[in-house]
């Protein structure tokens, strides 16, 4: 209840700082005309966007840098800020089901695309935190990410039938960027060692990850993001690390390390320190191509033979 009253209260400042033109402002796109104004859900998912629409989008991120989508909730200016955009992106799948009740309480008619939901060509895999039929981490597949900017590119082409050229345009240029990481992806993982390749993750993202690089996860330390594991649990996983040689655990940036290195110190495994799952981080990390890398050249340097 306390969350409608204060969405609430929060209409009543954006119908109040539209009324007073108080809206952000935008720069101006080099070939004329106005930038169209996105919310996405993630910073991830603003990256994309960026990439594909380059300076015709104006961009922001609902969720900021290295906060956590799952258990997000969002703040008056949020709502201001749905309320005010063209468009907005979201991944869906349950990772972003906050978003529904935002943009009701906005009363926006903006279209809004779920990134990750029918895609063609993807294989999903059954999710295991909360409700999540469909584990929603799909970008972590670089393949899959492309597909997220194809559907971008629709989305800004019907938005802004106009410009179609130049979004054509900024889809082919990122498209080749993501082809090239893919197969970077591909190479530098292709070369861990067999006996390597098993490993446990902190939250449950990297179901995609593993299936298009060729790595097993056996197993996360959380059983969703903001639940701390039982005694049990630790227990059962210090087992399973042991029992099945189990080389590593990947720790995320967004998340605190503290009971990575106490699973870590129990077992002999490594932990691969800061990599970048639903957030991106401070620069090279910065943008998805970036903290991909970065994910990449971590875990092969972890998982590399001795
Ligand atoms: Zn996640």
């Amino acid at each position: 209840m306390r969350r409608v009253v204060a969405l609430g209260a929060a209409l009543g400042i954006a119908a109040f700082v539209t009324a007073c033109g108080g809206a952000a402002s935008t720069t101006a796109p080099s070939g004329g005309g106005e930038a169209l104004k996105v919310v996405t859900t993630t910073t991830i998912l603003a990256d994309l966007v960026r990439q594909v629409g380059g300076d015709r989008v104006s961009v922001e991120s609902l969720v900021p840098k290295g906060g956590e989508v799952h258990t997000f909730d969002p703040t008056p200016s949020d709502v201001r800020n749905v309320a005010e955009a063209d468009l907005v992106f979201v991944n869906g799948l349950g990772l972003d089901d906050w978003l529904a009740e935002l943009v009701t309480n906005a009363g926006t008619v903006a279209p809004v695309i779920r990134l990750a939901e029918d895609l063609e060509g993807v294989t999903y895999l059954a999710g295991t935190e909360g409700d999540e039929a469909v584990n929603p981490h799909l970008w972590l597949n670089v393949a899959y990410a492309a597909r997220y900017a194809e559907r971008i590119r629709e989305a800004l082409v019907a938005a802004d039938p106009d410009h179609a050229a130049d979004y054509e345009a900024g889809a082919d240029a990122y498209t080749k960027v993501l082809a090239d990481l893919d197969a970077k992806a591909r190479t530098t993982l292709g070369a861990i060692p067999a006996a390597n390749r098993t490993v446990i993750s902190f939250h449950d993202a990297f179901p995609y990850f593993a299936a298009a690089y060729g790595l097993t996860v056996d197993g996360t330390i959380v059983d969703a993001p903001g639940q701390d594991p039982s005694a049990a649990k630790v227990a059962e996983l210090v087992t399973v690390i042991k029992d099945k040689g189990i080389k590593a655990i990947f720790a995320e940036a967004q998340f605190n390390e503290d009971l990575v290195r106490t699973i870590a110190d129990e077992t002999g495994a490594t932990v691969v320190s800061d990599l970048y799952t639903d957030s991106v981080g401070d620069a090279p990390r910065d943008t998805y191509a970036g903290m991909m890398a970065w994910n990449i050249e971590q875990v092969a340097r972890a998982l590399a033979g001795s």
